[in-house]
């Protein structure tokens, strides 16, 4: 039977991982380790890149944005305080048939590991009682290995931000609404990691939790809140405003972020969205809107489109993450609004009563549904109501969260291209492409010189690759025909390729310190200055 024409997309891409050095699987040598890879060279300039482009569209280029980067154990209580400790899990079967093991939300996906086309249906019929399974890894600190030094390596890299909420806050001298962003290692023992790099049991996350002002705060201060916008894809990035509440925050976010990616080369028609139906999203949230990718292994819909896979998370999570870490850990957890003081004393009584009821019953129903009785409920409830009226109030939280790892795999999807040529012969070779961005591109530039036995055209080349190496990823290569030495460029998605010859040394002395530039994408060449290449390039690397 012919291999679905999605599953050998993913092969050839897996294939060219290994080939090339984007990605290897962990521990190899010794048989490999499910749900675990490796960079290689290629892959860990790619990952760098990708990281760093993040970093400065959500921190440096943002005034309202602070950096984080927290140690991968905490506090235990912490994770007792997310709610991870208590239902991180994934709901776990076991075949009977095969021994294999799945979750039981995606049996229809997966396929068994040990005998690839029978045991899906098998499972079918076959499967045990679903079984809650914690996706933390645990470990113990300190030698003692007792239940007290029980602790977990980060299922994310979000609650280190709300337990720093504060330190951040006042160090970076930020007022709400600010952010805070985090990359990082984060770990879950997946039931079954899958689809590459998709899903792993290590991987990495790009997350930002910006705080704002509840709505009920927005509306002492502004009188009401903004009706969200939706810019057009073409129209510049909206201006955040003081009176947007959270749908605006959030409707702001999830734009952001399919700017950002576009910027890199995801065409919006690569990507998707999901909005969490009322059943799918957590107790606390308000909404929550996946950014998806069409991967070559994503479903289609009745229609046949392609519907995608999660990417990114944008999520509206209330004021639930502070609230807990302040029950938690007893120390407060909210803010001081000078503004919110100031107007709360001017409102017409029908206002703020209005005001403060709302915000009561949110404090309220916060607190039941976390399992507080209902009397001291209502007593906190309304301690943290009466706040509104000293300007005092937690921030609500917008999240967007990323995994970098998938992001990788969208770049890799995104960029293979194949081309089948024929010789004259009759011989025909199929070569790929890694249409990369040139922003996230591994290498930016490949310096060739024409022929390695040229002392001069090879000095040449050489004071080329060291101007060039301080401001960006330089490949140089002598080795093989100038063709060959295309192609494999070209392969590693390198997006220019600058060509050293003859004529740069003079030989035609209009062209004198010229050197060949070469597209990678439609082969194109055009003859540049070396005085102007660097400029040229940072011009389009950036
Ligand atoms: P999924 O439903 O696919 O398991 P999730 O909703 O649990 O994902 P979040 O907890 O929202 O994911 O994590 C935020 C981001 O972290 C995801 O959008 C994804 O990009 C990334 N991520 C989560 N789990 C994994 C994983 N096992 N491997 C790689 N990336 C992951």
């Amino acid at each position: 039977m012919a291999e679905p024409r999605e599953n050998l997309q993913m092969e050839k891409i897996v294939s060219l991982c290994k080939r090339r050095g984007f990605v290897f699987q962990s521990s190899e040598i010794y048989g490999g380790i499910n749900g675990f890879w490796d960079y290689g060279p290629l892959g860990a300039e790619l990952k760098r890149n990708v990281k760093e482009l993040w970093w400065q569209a959500m921190t440096r280029q943002r005034d309202d944005v602070a950096g984080l980067e927290a140690t991968i154990l905490m506090s235990p209580k912490i994770w007792e305080a997310s709610g991870h400790v208590a239902t991180f899990s994934d709901p776990m079967i076991d075949c009977k048939t095969c021994k294999g093991r799945f979750r039981a939300d995606q049996t229809g996906e997966i396929s068994c590991p040990q005998k690839p086309s029978q045991c899906v249906q098998q499972c079918h019929g076959e499967k045990t009682e679903a079984r809650a399974f914690n996706l933390m890894f645990q470990t113990y600190v300190g030698p003692t290995a007792t239940a007290e030094d029980l602790a977990y390596l980060r299922p994310e890299t979000a609650q280190a931000i709300f337990a720093q909420f504060k330190n951040v806050m006042e160090t970076a001298r930020q007022k709400v609404p600010f952010g805070i962003a985090q990359v990082g290692k984060a770990f879950r023992n997946e039931v079954t990691p899958r689809n590459f790099i998709f899903r792993s049991r290590e991987f990495e996350q790009m997350e930002l939790e910006f705080f704002i002002k509840p709505d009920e705060v927005i509306e002492a201060i502004h009188g009401a809140v903004a009706t969200p916008e939706i810019p057009g894809p073409d129209s510049p990035a909206l201006e955040p405003q003081p009176n947007w509440g959270w749908q605006a925050w959030h409707q702001y976010w999830v734009e952001e972020r399919v700017r950002f990616y576009q910027g890199i080369g995801l065409d919006r028609s690569t990507l998707g969205f999901h909005r969490q139906t009322p059943q799918e999203l957590a107790h606390y949230a308000r909404a929550c809107t996946d950014i998806l990718f069409k991967f070559p292994f994503s479903k289609k819909d009745e229609q046949g489109n392609v519907i995608g896979d999660e990417l990114e998370g944008v999520a509206a999570r209330s004021d639930f993450d502070l609230s807990q870490h302040q029950r938690f850990s007893g120390k407060p957890m909210g803010v001081f609004d000078d503004e919110l003081r100031a107007a709360w004393a001017k409102l017409p009584k029908e206002k703020s009563d209005d005001l403060w009821r709302r915000y009561y019953e949110n404090r309220k129903n916060y607190l039941l549904k976390s399992g507080v009785e209902a009397e001291p409920a209502s007593r906190q409830a309304t301690d943290d109501a009466n706040g509104l009226a000293k300007g005092q109030y937690i921030p609500h939280v917008i999240e967007p969260s990323a995994g970098v790892d998938r992001l990788i795999l969208a770049l890799l999807a995104n960029a293979y291209s194949e081309t089948t040529e024929t010789d004259d012969k009759g011989k025909s070779e199929t070569r790929v492409t890694m249409r990369f961005h040139p922003r996230v591109a591994p290498i930016k530039v490949g310096v060739l010189p024409l022929l390695k036995n040229k002392p001069d055209i090879v000095k040449k080349a050489l004071e080329i690759r060291d101007a060039l190496r301080p401001w960006m990823n330089v490949f140089y290569d002598e080795a093989g025909s100038i063709g060959r030495r295309y192609a494999r460029q070209d392969e590693a998605g390198t997006p220019f390729c600058v060509t050293i010859d003859f004529d740069t040394l003079g030989e035609n002395p209009e062209r004198l310190d010229t050197v060949t530039l070469r597209y990678r994408d439609d082969g194109r060449q055009e003859r540049l200055k070396i005085s102007e290449l660097r400029d040229w390039l940072l011009a389009r690397i950036r």
